[in-house]
Order: C-alpha cells, then structure tokens, then sequence
C-alpha cells in the first residue's frame, strides 16, 4: 500500500534501511542511521537519538541546518513565486546575479542547480572563449586539470577524473582534458600550450581526503595562467562560501581566479543553487539559446541565495570557521593519537590520516556514530571532519573527546 508521508515519518529504521536496500539504487554507501530532523550542527534519528553533523552535507550546510533566516526566505518565497523558468524574468534573479557578482567581485554570473552542473558550465565557458576569444582553432581546446580531483559526476566531469571507480564502465569519455599532479606548478607549466583555454582546479581537494596544496601553488597557477593566456577556473564549490575561514578558498593565497565555480551552500542545503562567476569578457561569450537550463536560478533558490550571501557578506561565519578550525586541528595534534598519520586542514575542514593498522577510516566513522557523531571517510584511510560552521566550541570539545577514544581504541 502506498504510504503517505505522515505514515513514513513513523516508520521504524530497519524497515527504511530495508527499503533504500530494496528500491534505492546502490550508487552510495550511507552510515546506518535515518536522520528525522535537524537544527543547527545536530541531527536527529527516526528513534530520538541525536547525533553531531560533522559533515554537513559536503559543505552544503556551512550555515547548519534550517537556518532561521535561510528558512524564513524560504517560506516567504514558497508564498509568493517558486518557478518562471528563464523565459520570463522574475523579480529576484536579478538581484542575486548583482549580489554574488558583488561578493565575488566580479561582472557576471551564469546561475545553474548542482554542482556538477555550474563545472560543466565552466568548461563550455572556457571552450567558447578559446575559440572567441583566444583564437584556438575549431575542436582543438584544451583544459588542464590536477590529479586526485573530484568535480562531479557527469561523463565530461568523470572523463577526467584520476579515480577508477568514477570512470569504469561510463565511458567513451569526453577528450580535450590533460591531467597534471596536483600541486606542481612545473607540471601545470610544462601542460600548458597554444590550445590550452583553461587550468580547472580545487583550491583544497575535498573529496581527494582535504589535500592543502604546497604554499605558494595556486599564486604560482595564476603567474602562469596570466602569462599563457589561459584561464584560471576555481572550483570553490566545497572549498568556497565560509569553509576554510574565508568567503573563497583562494584568499589563502592572494590569489584571483578568473572564473569561481560555486554550488553547495549557495542553496543554504534548502535549494541545488550553483553557480559561475567571471567578468563580462569571459561570461559574455554567451549568447540566448547556447546554454541554459529550466530551473538555473528559479526564483525559491535566488531568495535563499541572496540571504546565503548577506550572510557571508557579516563575515561571523567565515571567522568561526578560522578560530574553530585552528583549534580543532591544534587539540587533535595535541592529542598525539596513535595511528595517525597526518592531520591537515584549513578552518573548519580537517583531513585524518589513519595507517593501516587503525582499520578502515569507514570503521573509525561507524565507531563515531555510535558515539553520537556523524563523519564520513574519504578513500580507504581518511576521517574528515567538516560540521556547520554554526557549531559550537562546546559541540566541538565534546566531539573531540568522542574522537580521541574511538581513534585511540582503534
Ligand atoms: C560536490 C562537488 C562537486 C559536484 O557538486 P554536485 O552538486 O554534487 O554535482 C563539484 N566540485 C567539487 C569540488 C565538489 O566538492
């Protein structure tokens, strides 16, 4: 019989476990727990059991869940105007184009849905500059991307991924893409050509295991990508908006980025909003029915956009990520934790390198959930931890004491 929602909210765990088993296509691997609710950096499970979100959704809950003034932009939006498509102006798109614009400083914004989406955006913008802008002769454009990467999972996007599990079985992939080791400014050199249109690269890998590239990296990048002629793409879609203790990844370095691809907590983990940023010599090349799509930029996703960005604009979050971070990273070093290998990490994004001997970092994090945190292990040997950034210091030494007994146990 077919349940209404009502009548699914009261079903038991197991009998939801069985059903994602049963009907959901096994294309994840979740923890075990079936979240009910949520507020701020915790969640609750279908039986009342909370538990601390050290994931935050990738990145897509920087600001916690349910924030008031993100649900509040939400329900008003709800009531008045959901969808136009792009056909129609609306009376919010506008205004969040200008807003993030601004923010990133920038002339123009080309506004999508997912995140894979606003990279495949990219590329498209970069190929038609080479050949409008640059002068690359017809099919020859070529993107330089780093090793390790992980920008989403649409063909093109996987065509030049490093990571046999995203790419075998999907192909014939997309060409047109050079892979070079992730933080070797020679390497980048040395890749670049006359066809060469763009360098595609994370600031910090996330999904690589928060891979901080060497000081200097992407300052290095930008000397060449001016030099060359070639346009420096940052794919700030978890990196970006607050994360690493700035608005952008990139201002570790000083560094400007000629195109910022954004998603994740855009939407402020209510909406998909994505999202490219470049000025108007790069994003102008775009002419009406070259690229779009229906639900890019819809009213609902702008209204939570333009609050996601007057909170970015206050700057409190971006500093909690910095002073929280830096604490976090300097307890867990100070905690001398056996099997660790590394503990690295910018802001409130942290990486923990486990050896071997420790067991699986997927192991560490089912231990973590039944100490009432939620974490999510990136390839076979990575803990990372990356909760809202509304989180408290008291969550955080909470948590910490949780994950020192479950690592020091291993
Ligand atoms: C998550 C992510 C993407 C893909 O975003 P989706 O919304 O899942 O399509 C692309 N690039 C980076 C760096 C990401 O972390």
């Amino acid at each position: 019989m077919p349940m209404s929602t009502d009548q699914a909210a009261g079903t038991r765990a197991d009998e939801l476990l069985e059903l994602a088993e049963r009907y959901a296509a096994h294309n994840y691997h979740p923890l075990p727990v079936v979240i009910a609710e949520a507020e701020g950096a915790w969640v609750t499970d279908v039986d009342g059991a909370r538990y601390l979100d050290m994931l935050a959704a990738y990145s897509a809950l920087n600001f916690g869940h349910r924030h008031p003034r993100l649900v509040a932009a939400a329900h008003r939006q709800l009531d008045r105007l959901t969808l136009t498509s792009r056909a129609f102006h609306n009376d919010l798109f506008p205004v969040f184009c200008r807003e993030l614009a601004t923010l990133a400083g920038k002339d123009m914004v080309l506004a999508m849905n997912t995140g894979a989406e606003a990279v495949e955006t990219a590329i498209k913008t970069a190929r038609k500059w080479g050949y409008e802008v640059k002068g690359v002769a017809p099919g020859r454009a070529k993107i330089v991307v780093a090793d390790g990467n992980f920008h989403g999972r649409t063909v093109t996007v996987v065509s030049f991924s490093t990571d046999p599990s995203a790419q075998d079985g999907f192909g014939p992939f997309t060409p047109g893409f050079e892979v070079v080791p992730y933080g070797d400014a020679d390497a980048l050199r040395a890749a670049i050509d006359d066809d060469t249109v763009a360098f595609l690269v994370e600031p910090i890998q996330g999904e690589a295991g928060v891979i901080v590239p060497p000081d200097g990296y992407l300052r290095a990048a930008r000397e060449i990508c001016t030099e060359r002629g070639v346009l420096l793409m940052a794919d700030e879609i978890q990196s970006g908006l607050g994360r690493t203790g700035t608005t952008f990844a990139v201002e570790h370095e000083g560094v400007v980025p000629d195109v910022y691809i954004l998603g994740k907590a855009l939407g402020g983990g209510i909406m998909p909003l994505s999202a490219v940023v470049a000025d108007r010599d790069i994003l102008g090349v775009f002419r009406p029915g070259e690229h779009g799509s229906t639900f890019g930029g819809n009213p609902l996703a702008s209204a939570i956009g333009i609050e996601v960005i007057e909170l970015l604009r206050e700057g409190t979050y971006q500093r909690a990520s910095a002073e929280l971070g830096a604490w976090l990273v300097q307890a867990l070093r100070d905690a001398a934790l056996p099997h660790v290998t590394e503990i690295r990490g910018r802001g409130l994004w942290i990486g923990i390198d486990l050896d071997p001997a420790a067991g699986t970092a997927r192991a560490i994090c089912e231990q973590l959930m039944a100490r009432q945190i939620l974490a999510k292990d990136t390839h076979e040997s990575t803990v990372r931890l990356a909760p809202p950034l509304c989180v408290s210091l008291e969550d955080l030494a909470w948590a910490l004491e949780r994950i020192v007994d479950v690592i020091a146990a291993a």
